[in-house]
C-alpha cells in the first residue's frame, strides 16, 4: 500500500511523484492511457526550467534534443512583428537562457518514466474510476484493473487527471470560466517557412483581425511545425465550417503567417480542443489535493499550462510531506497550498484577461522601458508568491483611459471582455 495515490501520469502527476520519491514518500501513479499518447501543450515558459531542475530532469531534456526556446515574436496582422527574448531578463535560480518546445507524448513518457525510476509505482491503462470516500475524508481510489473493480486505500489522493477533473466531476466543483469559451484546431506541419534568424526556433503568435483570435507555431523539431487557430467557440460554431476549411481561412487572415505556410503540408489530423476554461471551487480537501488542469485551467495564450502543472505538483507535495510527519490530512493542512496556487494563477489570469480586452496595449507595453521588464517577468511565469504585480494595475489605468478618451488612437481596438 502506498501512503500517495496520484491520479494521472501527465506532466503535475509525474512531478508530483517525483517530488514524493526523492522525499522517500511511497507513492502510486494511476495513469488512465497508455504512454506514449499524444497532448496538446508543447511550448513551455522559462519558469519550468526549476521544477525540472528540482527533479534532475534537465539532464534528460538535452540527451533527448528538445528544442531549446530562447524567445517568442507577435505577429499583428498589419505587420511589424516585435520578440522577446529571455536572456535579457535573467532569472533566479535559472542557469540557462532558454527554455524547451516539447513534443509532448516523448515529454509525458519520459517525465513519467523518471517518475518510475525515483521510485513512483506506476500503472498504465488503468483508469481510476472514483475517489472513496469515509465522510468527508477521502481514503483511496476504485481503479478497473484487468476488467475487475479493485479499491486500493491511501492516506492521501492526489488528482492529476487534467481536463478529465475526475474529483472536479466527482465533488460537483468545476465551474466554467464565465469569459473564456475558446476553441482550437491544431495539427503538425512540415515544410513551415520559419525564417533563418535567430527567431527560427522561437514560439511565433500571429494575431487575427477576429476578438480573440489567434495562431501558435511551436517548432517541435528541425523538420515539423505544430500549428493551432484559437478563436471563441461561438465564431466555430456560427461558421459551420468543416476543420479543414476554417483552420485555412483563418490562417490566411495573418500575412506573416500566410507567408510562413505557404508551401507547408499537413502531416497528422487536426485535432480539436474546447471547453478548457474552468475552475474547481475548492482545490484540496479532507485527505485530497487537486493539482495542474484538474485544479484550473487558464487560456493558453502566454503557454502557461505546463509550469502551473508542476508548480502546484511543486507546492502541493511540500505540504503532502508535512501532513505525512504530522499525521494531518485536514483540508486545513493543504489549504496554504491552494491559497499559493490560486494566487499564481489569479496572476496569469489578469494578464491574459487584460491582453484580450485590448491587444495593441500588450504591444505598447512590452515595448516600453518602464514595462518591459515587469511583462517579461509575467511571460517568464514569474507570478507566484507575490505581494503585488504593479504592472497589472497599470494596464489597467491605461484601458480606463482608453475607455474615456472617444479620440484615443487604441478605442477601436477595446473588446468586450468586462474588466471586472
Ligand atoms: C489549445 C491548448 C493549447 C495549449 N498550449 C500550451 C502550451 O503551449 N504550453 C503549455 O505549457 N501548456 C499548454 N496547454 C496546457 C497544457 O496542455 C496543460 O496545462 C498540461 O497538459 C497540464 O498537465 P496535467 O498533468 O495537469 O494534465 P494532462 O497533461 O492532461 O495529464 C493528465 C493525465 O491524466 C490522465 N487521466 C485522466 N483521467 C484519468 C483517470 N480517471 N484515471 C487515471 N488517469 C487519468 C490522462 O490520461 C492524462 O495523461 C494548452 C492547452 C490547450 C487546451
Amino acid at each position: 500500500m502506498s501512503d500517495v495515490i496520484i491520479i494521472g501520469g501527465g506532466p503535475a502527476g509525474a512531478a508530483m511523484g517525483s517530488y514524493l520519491s526523492m522525499a522517500g514518500i511511497s507513492n502510486t501513479i494511476f495513469e488512465g492511457s497508455h504512454f506514449p499518447r499524444e497532448h496538446v501543450g508543447e511550448s513551455l515558459v522559462t519558469s519550468t526550467t526549476r521544477v525540472l531542475g528540482d527533479i534532475n530532469f534537465l539532464e534528460t531534456m538535452e540527451r533527448e534534443g528538445f528544442t531549446h526556446k530562447y524567445g517568442a515574436s507577435w505577429h499583428p496582422p498589419t505587420g511589424n512583428e516585435f520578440s522577446v527574448v529571455f536572456k535579457e531578463f535573467p532569472q533566479e535560480g535559472i542557469h540557462q537562457d532558454y527554455t524547451y518546445h516539447v513534443e509532448r507524448s516523448k515529454f509525458d513518457h519520459l517525465l513519467l518514466q523518471h517518475a518510475e525510476k525515483l521510485g513512483s509505482k506506476v500503472y498504465q491503462g488503468v483508469p481510476v474510476k472514483q475517489v472513496l470516500f469515509e465522510g468527508e475524508q477521502a481514503v483511496g481510489v476504485r481503479v478497473n484493473l484487468d476488467g475487475q473493480d479493485t479499491d486500493f486505500p491511501c492516506k492521501v489522493v492526489v488528482d492529476a487527471s487534467g481536463r478529465g477533473t475526475l474529483l472536479g466531476r466527482q465533488l460537483n466543483l468545476k465551474k466554467k470560466d464565465p469569459i473564456f469559451d475558446q476553441y482550437a484546431i491544431h495539427a503538425w506541419f512540415e515544410g513551415v517557412d520559419r525564417g533563418t534568424g535567430p527567431s527560427h526556433e522561437y514560439i511565433h503568435i500571429y494575431f487575427l483581425p477576429v476578438e480573440r483570435g489567434w495562431v501558435w507555431q511551436i517548432p517541435i523539431n528541425d523538420r515539423v511545425t505544430s500549428i493551432g487557430v484559437v478563436i471563441e467557440k461561438e465564431v466555430f460554431k456560427q461558421s459551420k465550417a468543416d476543420l479543414s476549411e476554417f483552420f485555412n481561412k483563418h490562417t490566411m487572415m495573418n500575412p506573416d503567417l500566410a507567408r510562413a505556410i505557404k508551401n507547408a503540408r499537413r502531416i497528422n489530423e487536426f485535432k480539436r480542443e474546447g471547453d478548457y476554461s474552468y475552475s474547481m471551487d475548492k482545490f484540496v480537501g479532507d485527505g485530497y489535493v487537486i493539482i495542474g488542469d484538474a485544479a484550473r485551467f487558464v487560456d493558453p495564450i502566454f503557454s502557461s499550462g505546463i509550469s502551473i502543472a508542476l508548480y502546484s505538483a511543486k507546492f502541493a507535495s511540500e505540504h503532502i510531506i508535512k501532513a505525512l510527519e504530522t499525521g494531518d490530512f485536514s483540508a486545513v493542512a493543504f489549504e496554504p497550498y491552494e491559497t499559493r496556487l490560486r494566487g499564481g494563477v489569479q496572476v496569469w489570469y489578469e494578464f491574459i484577461r487584460l491582453y484580450y480586452k485590448l491587444l495593441p496595449l500588450f504591444t505598447h507595453f512590452i515595448q516600453s522601458k518602464t514595462h518591459r521588464e515587469q511583462v517579461h517577468r509575467l511571460l517568464q511565469g514569474e507570478v507566484f508568491d507575490r505581494e503585488e504585480v504593479p504592472v497589472l494595475q497599470a494596464m489597467r489605468d491605461y484601458i480606463q483611459k482608453v475607455e474615456e478618451t472617444d479620440s484615443h488612437i487604441f478605442k477601436q481596438h477595446l473588446s468586450s471582455i468586462p474588466l471586472d
